[in-house]
Order: structure tokens, then sequence, then C-alpha cells
């Protein structure tokens, strides 16, 4: 079973920029990775991807979402999975460390 315990609560405030997000309506298959996906392909989506999220009103709340949540899968806020995986190891390792 999925842990949702880092999620934030369900207010609506908490969640109301998705609502602005440039990458509403569009296919989510440019921000997920298809099964498989590696290489050339994988880096051409992010990168295509990453540019839509350049130009977002809400990146700092997506990032900042996608980073307290975990998300495992996708670019969110202008971060591939491995960027966002890199941030938390950094600041748990530096957690740790204090
Ligand atoms: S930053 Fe990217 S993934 Fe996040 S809401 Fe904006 S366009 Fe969508």
């Amino acid at each position: 079973m999925t842990d949702t315990s880092h999620l934030p609560g369900p207010r609506l405030d908490l969640w109301e920029w998705q609502l602005w997000g440039s990458c509403r309506g569009r296919d989510t298959e440019l921000f997920f990775h298809p099964e498989g996906e590696r290489g050339l392909n994988r880096s051409n989506r992010e990168r295509a991807a990453k540019a839509v999220c350049a130009g977002c009103p809400v990146r700092r709340e997506c990032r900042a979402h996608a980073l307290a949540a975990r998300e495992p899968y996708g670019v969110w806020g202008g971060l591939a999975e491995h960027e966002r995986e890199a941030i938390v190891g950094r600041t748990t390792a530096s957690a740790a460390a204090s």
C-alpha cells in the first residue's frame, strides 16, 4: 500500500496551484515516461516537458510539492525523477549529518 502520510492535507488552497499549471490540458505522456522508455527518447521527452515547465506560473509550487510528496514519477516543476531523487537524497544526508 502506498504511504501517503507525507502528502499535504485535503484543503483546497494547498492544491489550487494545479489549476494554473501550463501542463493543464496537455498530453500526460509528455511528463510521464511510457513503459521501457530510455536513452535519447527519454531525454528528448524530458527536455520538452521542462520547456513547458520553464514558462509555468506555478513552477515553484509544483516543485515544492513534488519534493515534499516525493513524487516518484514524471517531470514536476522542471525536475525529472533522477533530479528530484538527488535533491531529496542530499537533503536527507545533510539532515542525518547534523
Ligand atoms: S511546473 Fe511543469 S509540471 Fe508543474 S504545473 Fe507547471 S507545467 Fe505542470
